[in-house]
């Protein structure tokens, strides 16, 4: 099956007792015993598994070419379940522009327990020489928030296996629609389904995908019951009916990006333009390479400076001023003071997630906005 296949039915069979075309949404936290004392459904307790849980990490693994996915509460809770099953004192690389969430994660949440370098993910020497002997895992994330960076996945994959590391992606900006990392050599993917997969700004989730049952992903599955994030039965619900139409909403976000990208790398007050889909962005040979679409995220350096960009923001009529991304609506949002004062963001960025509206409309609101 082909993912448009996939979408519409790996997630979903009719169900036999009533005859119901989309499967039920159950919601019972508990499920009958055997007279032996065993659960005749394999299914137990509603935290350890539940039946719309399982229709969604089916699906999720079949777009990604994984063997197993786990669903979580949060994007960040499926970041925290993987970094959970390192042994304590492992080493972690991970990206100088990694998703600030997880970046105050690692530092706050699991100081003392694992430590971290930082390091430029698109220089793949300066990435082998950061490996130590408690290096247990690289970690990746690309497209990169907010800046868009490209890391090349097989290099790095490569450079994984000779130091015997296992390498995570973070794949929500490219969703398994534009980006198979599991096929370019990374061990695990991560997705904030709150993005793309959800795509109506309605569910927070997260999920990790994975390439083959190692003994370090039955320990992630293991953990993603005892920890508990799990999503309720309803969102996981939600995100099979959002998936259905991923393929097909992530081709019209990618060619409204195009078009809004080329506008504004052609405006005279944008001083650059972060798209991996435009030939002059330094991740587009690789971007091309690995991914089947660029996506629908981009952001751009306003020329008049910080105050010229906050403004900006408030003068979009179909951009939606707020933080977040992959929804159907367009958002827009000066993206240093979300991240705050320790940010290497350039403080006249502005981040747009580009939407399913009418690219004409989404163009002329920029224009208006940048030159009103
Ligand atoms: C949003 C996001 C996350 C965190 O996901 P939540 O669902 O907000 O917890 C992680 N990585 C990237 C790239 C994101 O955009």
């Amino acid at each position: 099956m082909k993912p448009e296949t996939l979408a519409v039915h790996a997630g979903n069979h009719p169900d036999e007792k009533t005859g119901a075309v989309i499967a039920p949404l159950i919601t019972s936290t508990t499920f009958l015993r055997n007279e032996e004392g065993g659960y005749t459904s394999g299914y137990q307790y509603g935290r350890s598994s539940n039946p719309n849980r399982t229709s969604l990490e089916n699906v999720l693994a079949a777009l990604e070419n994984g063997a197993d996915a786990c669903a979580f509460s949060s994007g960040v809770a499926a970041g925290m379940t993987l970094f959970q099953a390192l042994e304590p004192g492992s080493h972690i690389l991970a990206p100088d522009d990694m998703y600030h969430g997880l970046r105050n994660q690692l530092l706050q949440v699991f100081a003392g327990v694992l430590s971290v370098s930082f390091v430029n993910m698109g220089d793949v020497d300066a990435v082998e020489k950061a490996i130590t002997p408690q290096t247990r895992m690289i970690w990746i994330e690309t497209p990169s928030n907010p800046l868009l960076k490209i890391t090349d996945i097989k290099a790095l994959s490569a450079i994984a296996k000779k130091h015997h590391c296992l390498l995570a992606c973070d794949s929500t900006f490219a969703s398994p629609i534009f980006q198979k990392p599991l096929d370019l050599g990374a061990d695990i993917v991560l997705h904030s389904s709150t993005k793309y997969l959800g795509g109506h700004s309605d569910i927070i989730g997260g999920a990790l995908i994975t390439g083959d049952k190692s003994s370090f992903w039955q320990k992630v599955k293991n953990f993603q019951g005892l920890g508990g994030a799990v999503p309720s039965p309803f969102d996981c619900y939600l995100l099979i009916r959002s998936i259905k139409t991923l393929p097909w909403r992530m081709r019209a976000h990618d060619e409204n990006a195009r078009k809004v990208a080329a506008f504004l790398d052609a405006h005279p007050l944008v001083e650059t333009v972060f798209y991996p889909g435009l030939p002059t962005h330094p991740g587009y040979n690789i971007a091309r390479e690995q991914m089947t679409g660029f996506g629908g995220m981009l952001s751009f350096l306003v020329k008049s400076g910080e105050g010229a960009a906050k403004a900006l923001v408030n003068k979009t009529k179909f951009f939606t001023q707020a933080t977040s991304l992959g929804g159907v609506e367009s958002l827009i949002e000066h993206r240093y003071s979300v991240e705050g004062p320790e940010s290497k963001t350039p403080k006249n960025l502005v981040r747009v997630s580009v939407g399913l509206e009418n690219a004409e409309d989404l163009m002329e609101d920029l224009r208006q906005a940048l030159e009103g």
